[in-house]
């Protein structure tokens, strides 16, 4: 059986109690939400923190509110909110259904009841040579990511490319979230878009002692959105390849649109080729096919994760369709 390692745990009531214990806490310190993904790591000992500060008890970070006043306004989101709250939530359910099938695809029940939205964003990046226990990765002298010095993946890389493996964060960029970051040096609004970095193991622009406080989600001023994903259980599984597919309508036509892939490098990875074919059309058969072609050729899994690699990029051609004819069959119905 695997066990946590003994740590200190703090549990602070508010965002300043929450900073001035990271502080102390150095370097060593990380901050908890659910814990579904830093507890499982720290068991495999991917994660080794001294003290866990634990963010459920911070009552801002729990609220769901609107933003922008009464009307077609949108909504923010603390980043402690469970992924079960979100999927329940009116207004989110109403201004933006692709985050709440993202989330709602998201494991089983019982871990969204303790998963976060903040922690779904804040996801490890995920790789078949570093989600195992210490001792299989001893056995393989570990990897760059923890404690090693090469990648088995792509042994002459410099850089290691465990996979961005949310399925909220592809939606949030497609969607153009921000996200409210509060660190020592003050708060700053990031749009989710430059949350990432193209890098397995430093995959967020955010700075350690950074806390994701709040998420907030655009008014539904004439966009949709939808997300399509693969994983090989239905019911369990992290997503392979996710596809976030975002639209602003211009009556019958499309003004302009997003294609974010997730699943298939270390962020969500925002195709702009597949954006540009869709932009002014009516979403037919053809542009349809113009934009999934668009988004196969830059898509390059690694031998990485689940599933054969070049599957997976065949698969990319074909999520894209699925959710761009959702998108197509909902503006008609
Ligand atoms: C069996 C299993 C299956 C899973 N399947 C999926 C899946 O299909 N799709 C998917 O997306 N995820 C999946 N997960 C991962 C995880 O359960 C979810 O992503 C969940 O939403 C993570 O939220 P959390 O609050 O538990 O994160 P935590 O474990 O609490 O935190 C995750 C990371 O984020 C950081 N963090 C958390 N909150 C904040 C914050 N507010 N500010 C700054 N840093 C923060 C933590 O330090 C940690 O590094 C799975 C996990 C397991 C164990
Ligand atoms: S991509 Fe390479 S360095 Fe990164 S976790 Fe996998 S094997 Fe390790």
């Amino acid at each position: 059986m695997l066990r946590l390692p003994s740590f200190t745990y703090r549990q602070p009531r508010s965002v300043r109690e929450a900073l001035d214990a990271k502080r102390d806490a150095g370097p060593r310190g990380m901050y908890v939400a659910g814990g579904t993904d830093l507890y499982p790591n720290m068991k495999r000992r991917q994660q080794e923190p001294q003290t866990v500060i634990s963010l459920m008890g911070i009552p801002e970070l729990r609220a769901v509110g609107r933003s922008g006043g009464q009307g077609d306004s949108g909504v923010t989101l603390g980043a402690c909110v469970t992924l079960t709250e979100l999927t329940a939530c009116p207004p989110v359910r109403q201004t933006a259904p692709a985050v709440v099938a993202a989330a709602a695809a998201v494991s089983t029940p019982l871990l969204r009841n303790m998963g976060t939205l903040g922690g779904n964003l804040c996801l490890d990046t995920r790789c078949n040579y570093y989600d195992q226990s210490y001792e299989w990765r001893k056995a393989i002298d570990f990897c760059m990511k923890k404690d090693g010095a090469i990648c088995w993946v792509a042994p002459s890389s410099p850089r290691c490319w465990a996979v961005s493996s949310s399925d909220i964060a592809p939606v949030a960029v497609a969607i153009g979230a921000e996200l409210l970051l509060v660190g020592p040096g003050g708060e700053r609004v990031v749009p989710a878009a430059r949350f990432y970095e193209n890098d397995g193991i430093n995959y967020l622009s955010k700075q350690p002692d950074e806390m994701l406080v709040e998420v907030r989600l655009p008014a539904p001023d004439g966009w949709d959105a939808v997300y399509a994903k693969l994983r090989r259980r239905g019911s369990f599984d992290f997503p392979v390849l996710g596809v976030a597919a975002w639209v602003r309508w211009d009556g019958r036509r499309v003004a302009e649109a997003r294609v974010v892939l997730g699943g298939v490098a270390s962020r969500p990875q925002e195709v702009p080729e597949a954006a540009a074919a869709l932009a002014g059309t009516t979403l037919a058969a053809d542009a349809i096919a113009a934009a999934a072609e668009a988004a196969y050729r830059p898509a390059k899994p690694l031998d990485n994760t689940d599933f054969d690699l070049s599957w997976r990029k065949q698969m990319t051609r074909v999520y894209v369709t699925r959710a761009l004819e959702e998108l197509g069959r909902r503006r008609a119905g």
